[in-house]
C-alpha cells in the first residue's frame, strides 16, 4: 500500500498517542528531529492532548471542557499530525496501520516508533455495566456526566412520580481511586448547587453513593487520610460503601454486593452509574506485536526502551506511560516492581525517552535510566476541599485545595491553556458557579428537524 502523497517522506519518528508521553515526547523531539532531516508524527484518534486529573473538574464545572485539552495543530507546529487509530504494527518492517478517521486505512513507514497510546477504562463483565456506566477517561465522557446530572435534577424537579424522581435524584460512582473520589466530590458539590437553587427539590430528595471494593479508599494517601477522606465524605452526605462492589445493572435498577460473604448489600434505582474502577493497559499494545507483560502492558527498560522478557532491546522502539511497564529504580511502584499508572511518571517519563532516542538514533548525547522519586499526591474535593501528602507532607481542607490547583496549573502543558484554566478560576470566584446544562447535545438536530417537517439529515442528504 503507498502512502499518501499528503503524508511526509521523510525518516518518520512515529508518536502512537499524543497523551501526556506523546504530546511531550513530540514537543522536545520536533525541532531536531526536524533539524537532523526527519519528521516527528504523531497519530491519535483525539486532534488534542486530554489533561486528565482536570476531567472531575470539568464535571464539577470549575474548568472549561475545552480548556482541559491541548491542541496537538497548535502546539505541535513542526510535527505531522494524524487523525487517526494504530491498529497495528510490524517492527520488522518498520511500517504501522493506521485507519485514518474517515476509515481508510494506510500502513506507515516509520524509523523510530514511541508506544505511548495510555490505557482505557477497565472494566468487568458485570450485567448491564456496558449500557447504564459512564466512565472518566475523555473530555466528552467529563462533559456529559456533567449534562447528564444537571439534566437529571432539572427534570426530577418537574416529576410527579416519586419513584422515578428518586431515582433521577439517586448518583452512583463505583471505585474509590483517586479519580472516583474526585468525582464524587465535584458531583456532590455541583448537585447541591443545583438543588439548592431549584426551589422545588430539596436536599434530603438527593442520594449520592460511593461504591468501592475494597476495605479503604485512594490507595496514594496514607491509611489515617483514607479514613480522613471517608468521614469527610459521609459528612457531606455521601454514602460511602466500602468492602462492597457493583453485582448487576439492569434497567437501572442497581444491585450492590457484600465483598465479604457476597451478599446482597443494596438494591435500588439509579440514573446514573459512574464506573472509575481503575485502568487497563490500550488494546493496541497486544495488537503491535511488542513484548506485553501479564496485565497487557508494553514491556520496557528503564532506558524506556522496548524489550522482551529475557530484557533484550528491540532497537528504534520505545514507550512510557500508562501502556508500559517500566520498572521502578525508586523502589515503590507497584507490587511487580514497574511504575504506577500515573501522570507524575508519564510526564518524566517522556523527557528522558526524547533524550534516549535522540541519543540512540540521532548520535545527540548519552542513554540514561528512568528514576524518579514519587512527590506524593493531591486530590481535590471540590470548591476548597482537598487531601494530600505532597513531599510527605500531609495537608487536608483549603491548603490541599490550594496545592492541588496550584500543582495543576503549573502542569498542563502550555502557558496558553495554563491561562486559560486560571483565567477560568478567577471568572468563577468573581461571578459564582455555573450550574446550567447544555441540553440535546446527543440529538442536536431534533429541533431543526422537527422545524423541517421531521425529515432526517441523512435522508435529506441522499435526496
Ligand atoms: C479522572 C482522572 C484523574 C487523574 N488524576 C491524576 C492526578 O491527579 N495525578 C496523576 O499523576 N495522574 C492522574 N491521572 C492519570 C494520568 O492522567 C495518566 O496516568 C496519564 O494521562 C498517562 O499518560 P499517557 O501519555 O500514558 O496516556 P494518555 O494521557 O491517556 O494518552 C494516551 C493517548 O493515546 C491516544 N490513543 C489511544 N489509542 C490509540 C491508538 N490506537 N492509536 C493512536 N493513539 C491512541 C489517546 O487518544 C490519548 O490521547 C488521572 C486520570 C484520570 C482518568
Amino acid at each position: 500500500m503507498a502512502i499518501p502523497q499528503t503524508l511526509s517522506a521523510k525518516p518518520r519518528v512515529l508518536i502512537v498517542g499524543g497523551g501526556y508521553v506523546g504530546l511531550t515526547t513530540a514537543q522536545l523531539l520536533q525541532k531536531k528531529v526536524k533539524a537532523a532531516g526527519g519528521i516527528v508524527t504523531v497519530v491519535d484518534p483525539m486532534p488534542y492532548m486530554t489533561y486528565q486529573p482536570f476531567l472531575p473538574e470539568v464535571v464539577g464545572g470549575h474548568i472549561e471542557a475545552r480548556h482541559a485539552v491541548v491542541s496537538h495543530r497548535r502546539h505541535l507546529k513542526d510535527s505531522e499530525i494524524i487523525t487517526g487509530k494504530v491498529t497495528a504494527v510490524d517492527h520488522d518492517g518498520r511500517t504501522a496501520t493506521v485507519e485514518l478517521s474517515q476509515g481508510e486505512t494506510v500502513e506507515l513507514p516509520y524509523q523510530d516508533i514511541i508506544m505511548s497510546a495510555g490505557a482505557t477504562t477497565k472494566t468487568f463483565p458485570i450485567e448491564g455495566l456496558a449500557e447504564h456506566g459512564i466512565g472518566l477517561k475523555t473530555i466528552e465522557e467529563a462533559l456529559t456526566l456533567r449534562n447528564h446530572v444537571l439534566e437529571r435534577i432539572e427534570a426530577a424537579s418537574v416529576m410527579t412520580d416519586e419513584k422515578a424522581k428518586s431515582r433521577a435524584l439517586t448518583f452512583t460512582v463505583v471505585g474509590g481511586g483517586f479519580a472516583g473520589i474526585e468525582t464524587v466530590a465535584e458531583m456532590e458539590d455541583i448537585i447541591r448547587a443545583a438543588v439548592g437553587a431549584n426551589p422545588r427539590i430539596s436536599q434530603t430528595d438527593v442520594r449520592i453513593l460511593m461504591v468501592e471494593a475494597m476495605g479503604r479508599v485512594m490507595p496514594e494517601v496514607t491509611e489515617d487520610q483514607a479514613v480522613g477522606v471517608v468521614e469527610h465524605l459521609r459528612g457531606r452526605g455521601i454514602e460511602v460503601l466500602l468492602n462492597t462492589s457493583l453485582g448487576s445493572v439492569v434497567d437501572g435498577e442497581m444491585r450492590l454486593v457484600n465483598m465479604k460473604d457476597k451478599s446482597e448489600a443494596d438494591r435500588f434505582e439509579s440514573d446514573t452509574l459512574v464506573w472509575t474502577a481503575g485502568v487497563a493497559a490500550n488494546v493496541v499494545a497486544k495488537n503491535s506485536g511488542f513484548p506485553v507483560d501479564p496485565r497487557g502492558r508494553v514491556t520496557g527498560t528503564a532506558t524506556l526502551q522496548i524489550a522482551d522478557e529475557d530484557g533484550k532491546v528491540l532497537q528504534n522502539a520505545w514507550t512510557a506511560g500508562d501502556i508500559s511497564a517500566i520498572p521502578d529504580l525508586s523502589g515503590g511502584g507497584l507490587p511487580d516492581g514497574t511504575c504506577v499508572p500515573n501522570a507524575q511518571h508519564a510526564s518524566r517519563q517522556a523527557k528522558v525517552l526524547a533524550k534516549n532516542l535522540l541519543a540512540a538514533s540521532y548520535g545527540q548525547g548519552q542513554l540514561s535510566e528512568y528514576k524518579h522519586d514519587s512527590l506524593g499526591a493531591v486530590a481535590g474535593l471540590g470548591m476548597f476541599q482537598g487531601v494530600g501528602n505532597p513531599l510527605k507532607v500531609k495537608i487536608n481542607g483549603f491548603p490541599a485545595w490550594m496545592a492541588h490547583r496550584g500543582y495543576h496549573a503549573l502542569a498542563i502543558p502550555t502557558v496558553e491553556r495554563k491561562i486559560r484554566v486560571i483565567g477560568g478560576w478567577v471568572n468563577e470566584l468573581v461571578l459564582g458557579r455555573d450550574y446550567t446544562p447544555v441540553r440535546d447535545l446527543e440529538n442536536p438536530y431534533g429541533q431543526f428537524q422537527e422545524a423541517a417537517g421531521g425529515v432526517k439529515k441523512k435522508e435529506a442528504a441522499k435526496g
